[in-house]
């Protein structure tokens, strides 16, 4: 179906995006965390992108084999946690035919509140949360999908600029305390890239 083209196109670039952020994402973890993220991500969509091949019919399966997917191999705290967030996307996408502002509204707002929950984490932990939450928000409206996908991504790329200054409170980063403040957030930048893929696979 169309949604599937569609969400296959989306995560093929994001694999290559991803790949191409590898050692800045890692870098963005070692200033704060064990300097892994870019290659738990990498690892990841290396495998998305092979199950991609032979994709699932329909949406919400695809969106649960990626979830599954992401468990078994991006590893680390991000791996459950993407892993939830694509889980949850395919609960919400269950007989969602065409994936209009409003169906990724619903879709990313299930898929954030499962990271939440999974994560136990809130707006202002400095976490892949802040740059998550304030994308689903940005989707409501009723303009085209194209514009709210990049009204998202936009949402995304300053929720994680907004890390930034943010002393962590969840995941290796908080055993910095206030030294993590001075650094983006390694998975605020990795949703805020698969937010922006999403808005160019739609542009
Ligand atoms: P690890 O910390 O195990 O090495 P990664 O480096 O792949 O795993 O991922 C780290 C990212 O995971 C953090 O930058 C943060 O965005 C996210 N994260 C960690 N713990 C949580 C949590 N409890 N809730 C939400 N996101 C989290
Ligand atoms: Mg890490
Ligand atoms: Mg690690």
């Amino acid at each position: 179906a169309d949604d599937v083209a569609f969400l296959c196109d989306w995560l093929r670039r994001a694999a290559q995006a991803i790949e191409e952020r590898r050692d800045v994402l890692s870098a963005l973890d070692a200033a704060i965390g064990d300097g892994d993220h870019g290659a738990n991500m990498a690892r990841g969509f290396r495998a998305v992108a092979e199950k991609l091949r032979d994709p699932p019919a329909d949406a919400a399966s695809l969106f649960r084999l990626v979830g599954m997917t992401l468990i078994g191999s991006v590893g680390g705290a991000s791996g459950p946690l993407y892993g939830t967030l694509f889980l949850d996307m395919g609960k919400a996408a269950r007989g969602v035919p065409v994936l209009d502002a409003a169906a990724w509204h619903a879709l990313l707002s299930a898929g954030v509140a499962g990271v939440a929950a999974r994560g136990k984490a809130a707006a202002g932990d400095k976490t892949m949360l802040d740059a998550l939450i304030p994308a689903a928000a940005a989707l409501s409206g009723t303009d085209s999908v194209r514009k709210a996908l990049a009204r998202a991504a936009d949402a995304a790329r300053k929720g994680a600029d907004a890390t930034i200054p943010m002393v962590a409170r969840k995941g290796r980063a908080s055993y910095l305390g206030e030294r993590s403040a001075g650094h983006m957030d390694p998975g605020a930048a990795s949703s805020a890239l698969l937010l922006s893929m999403l808005a160019e696979t739609a542009a």
